[in-house]
């Protein structure tokens, strides 16, 4: 039996980055993965779909030439190629941490972990072949799966998930999409990009519930003009199969309304990977379906941490990898500054662009802070123009008194680059004054942030 300081079960952004960190520390470390390396994100999520985003970006752009002053006779689309091109960017990705691991010296096991007892792994491998790992502490990242709905159960065929959502073999004329957050979004873009019919049916009041109101509207205006069809406020009841494809009937304002198309997508969130590992067996305690973890990702079995999706909401690549760093931080005895939640950016890659970190506005009031806000239009800024996309804004949240940075939302190109920006600021506890006052290089969309931050002030120079 091979024995290790640490054993990583799962290979995801928030298990490879563990591991690495793991091994700069001294730690005998293995990995143990039953998929490809790279987990969701770089496999089934985050990466395959960038690729795919930028080329519907790029597809629009192809077929508004006439209007930049190119002569384009025809623009056409080879749509597996397309596909190819997409998971070829995952397994360069893939192959990427696998020479990671070799170079770190982590020790790659191949199969799926399940705990005998919180120190022991059995690791069952292909064709049934399972090998014992002893281990002083575990961390527990394996991930997280498409949730459901009852009534709408996915075959994979017609009725699909985000991972169907990437490699259809054809493009659907129509999609109807339930679920309108990060999934949700980035795939109804990006069929509609490709000119499918679209129609968002979701629970809640608006498109991307966990945005700021403004935000919000603007996103559901873009997507309309783009003729998506959105249904708020409506509760699925079934998704069944036709002659062509699917009838999602839904309630509307206490109405029952249906739409037909040629696919399904469910994206309602994720569901966290906590079956057959035995957590039962050696105590680890759950809660509402994830692993139950304190501020340092100890679960309730000292020597066992886990990080990532399968710990809950937020459901985010970097959440999992900065988790990972700190539980092998903490166990490694070196006493990490639990992490700050409220300086978590999130981005989401459909085309007008979405990034926030910390508070909406609305949230902001709620929370009982004296709220003042500072706007300015990307059509304002020099760049956006000269590149020809004005679309969308920057909006910073700030205490009124001494411009402490309480959120930052974004709508508009390059929305998911900017917002690092602030990420950083708000991390190292600069104030809107801050970004203000530092000089932004010209022209850049940066300077619609700074410009943003002067507005908060009353001192907004481009408009
Ligand atoms: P989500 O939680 O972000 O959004 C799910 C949406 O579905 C919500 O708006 C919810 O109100 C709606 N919904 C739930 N039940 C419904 C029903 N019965 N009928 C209609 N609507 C319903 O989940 P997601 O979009 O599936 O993404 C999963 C996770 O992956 C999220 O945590 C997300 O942040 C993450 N993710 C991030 C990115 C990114 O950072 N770009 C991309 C993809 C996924």
């Amino acid at each position: 039996m091979e024995s290790f300081d640490l054993t990583v079960l799962g290979s995801g952004p928030g298990g490879y980055v563990a591991a690495i960190r793991a091994s700069q520390l001294g730690m005998r470390t293995a990995v143990v993965e039953r998929d490809r390396l790279g987990g969701v994100c770089l496999n089934w999520g985050c990466i395959p779909t960038k690729a795919l985003l930028k080329l519907a970006e790029e597809h629009e752009v192809l077929k508004d030439a006439a209007s930049r002053g190119f002569v384009v006779s025809e623009v056409g689309v080879d749509w597996g190629k397309l596909i190819r091109r997409s998971r070829e960017a995952a397994e360069k990705l893939s192959r990427g941490v696998s020479a990671l691991m070799k170079k770190n010296k982590v020790s790659v096991v191949s199969g799926s972990g399940r705990f005998l007892t919180p120190n022991r792994l059995s690791v069952r491998g292909a064709g049934g072949k399972t090998t014992e790992i002893s281990t002083k502490h575990m961390v527990i990242a394996t991930g997280a799966r498409a949730a459901s709905i009852p009534g709408a159960e996915i075959d994979g065929k017609r009725v699909i998930s985000y991972r169907e959502a990437m490699v259809l073999p054809e493009r659907p004329r129509s999609l109807t999409v339930i679920g309108a957050g990060a999934i949700g979004l980035e795939f109804a873009y990006f069929y509609s990009a490709f000119g499918a019919e679209v129609t968002i049916v979701e629970y809640l009041d608006r498109i991307l519930p966990s945005g700021d109101d403004e935000v919000c509207a603007a996103l559901a205006r873009a997507f309309k003009r783009r003729g998506m069809k959105v249904h708020t406020s409506s509760r699925v009841e079934s998704v069944t199969a036709t002659a062509t494809g699917t009838r999602t009937a839904f309630v509307k304002d206490g109405k029952a309304e249906a739409v037909d198309s040629e696919v399904t997508l469910v994206a309602v969130g994720v569901k966290a990977n906590v079956e057959d590992l035995g957590l039962e067996g050696i105590g680890v305690a759950l809660e509402r379906g994830a692993i139950r973890v304190d501020d340092h990702l100890r679960t309730s079995v000292g020597s066992v941490y886990a990080i990532g999706d399968v710990c809950g909401p937020p459901a985010l690549a970097h959440v999992a990898s900065a988790e990972g760093i700190h539980a092998v931080e903490h166990i490694a005895g070196k006493a990490p500054e639990p992490i700050d939640y409220s300086c978590i950016p999130a981005c989401i890659y459909c085309h007008p662009q979405v990034a926030q970190v910390g508070l909406t506005e609305r949230e902001a009031r709620e929370a009982g802070r004296d709220v003042l806000v500072g706007r300015f239009p990307f059509s304002a800024n020099g760049k956006s123009v000269a590149v020809g996309d004005g679309e969308g804004f920057v909006k910073i949240v700030g205490d009124a008194r001494h411009g402490e940075i309480l959120g930052a939302h974004i709508v508009g190109s390059e929305a998911t680059e900017l917002i690092g920006e602030v990420a950083l600021a708000k991390a190292a506890e600069l104030t809107v004054h801050d970004i203000h006052r530092a000089v932004h290089a010209h022209p850049t969309l940066s300077e619609a942030l700074m410009e943003a931050c002067a507005d908060w002030a009353g001192e907004a120079i481009g408009i």
